[in-house]
């Protein structure tokens, strides 16, 4: 079950919609990424963003800020690109540095350019089901089921973990699509008891192949959405393989569909904000 194929069919998808917003409108989209300090997976993963929007004619205008940002210097770049109408999209590489109130930094991001889907409000409207931006990862999964034909709907669905870019939101997905959602976390009493019932298992936990083939129930849908050093993920994908009926590897799964996602959302966003200009848009979906 690999993401690479429908990502880049994403990709292509709306790099078209990006050239045909460009040729009606003269609006190229445009992601600014934020990123405070220089921790090395950070660098490496808005570097390879910055190269997928270049694929895809989507504009980016990356802020390297110094790790000793404080808060308030962070707080004020986001809420600038929040107000600057050549910017559609924005991202701030997550995590910061242990002293920045991240989720402060979050919320400076005006909602109609929250394209990662990090800001309370894109959670709320997630969760209601109204339009917004999702969560890149868990937006990349529910794309990665619906292609393999998984319908969540009245299966369980067992989230392990609960971070609010990942578990969380995967969770309210997936409950939004009529699944029965359990979540586990690091104070869940017994895990392999819960996993044993699982249609459906999202491994969002961050340690390497924590999930083993013996805890799976035979014949599940197994998302790896882990990415461990040595990219491991946090399932034991050959384990796994003898007896679910489809697995997410690591990489190649869904790590590319998260930045897919990110790019169809800046699109979006690109798209939405120019029509709100009162700009004729054709690049509408
Ligand atoms: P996180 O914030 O560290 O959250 C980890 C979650 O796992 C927490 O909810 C934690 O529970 C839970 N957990 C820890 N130990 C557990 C245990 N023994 N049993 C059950 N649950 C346990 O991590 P994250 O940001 O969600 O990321 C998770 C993984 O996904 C990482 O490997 C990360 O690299 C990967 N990731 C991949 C992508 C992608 O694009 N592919 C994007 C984002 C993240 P508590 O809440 O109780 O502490």
């Amino acid at each position: 079950m690999t993401g690479t194929d429908l990502a880049r069919e994403t990709v292509e998808r709306a790099a078209e919609r990006a050239r045909r917003l460009a040729a009606e409108t003269g609006v190229r989209p445009c992601l600014a990424t934020v990123l405070v300090g220089e921790d090395p997976a950070s660098v490496t993963y808005v570097a390879m963003k910055r190269n997928r929007c270049a694929k895809a004619d989507v504009e980016s205008r990356h802020v390297p800020l110094p790790a000793a940002t404080t808060t308030e210097e962070l707080v004020a770049v986001i809420r600038e690109l929040s107000a600057d109408p050549t910017v559609h999209g924005i991202l701030l590489q997550h995590p910061v540095p242990a002293h920045i109130d991240e989720r402060a930094a979050f919320e400076a991001i005006d909602p109609a350019k929250d394209v990662d889907g990090v800001t309370m409000a894109s959670f709320a409207n997630m969760a209601f089901g109204h339009q917004g931006f999702v969560s890149c990862t868990p937006g990349g999964i529910m794309r990665l089921l619906d292609a393999y034909g998984v319908d969540p709907r009245g299966r369980h669905a067992v989230v392990v973990g609960r971070s609010p870019i990942l578990g969380k939101p995967m969770g309210m997905l997936l409950l939004g699509r009529d699944a029965t959602v359990t979540y586990c976390h690091s104070r869940t009493v017994d895990l392999p008891a819960v996993l044993a019932t699982a249609d459906i298992v999202v491994a969002a936990v961050g340690k390497p192949r924590f999930i083993r083939g013996e805890h799976l129930k035979p014949g599940a849908v197994v998302i790896d959405a882990g990415y461990n050093p040595g990219n491991v993920g946090d399932v034991d994908f050959e384990e796994a393989m003898a007896k679910a009926r489809l697995v997410t590897p690591v990489p190649g799964g869904v790590g590319p569909m998260t930045i897919a996602v990110l790019i169809d959302q800046t699109v979006d966003a690109a798209v939405r904000q120019s029509a709100a200009l009162g700009t004729p848009v054709a690049a509408a979906r």
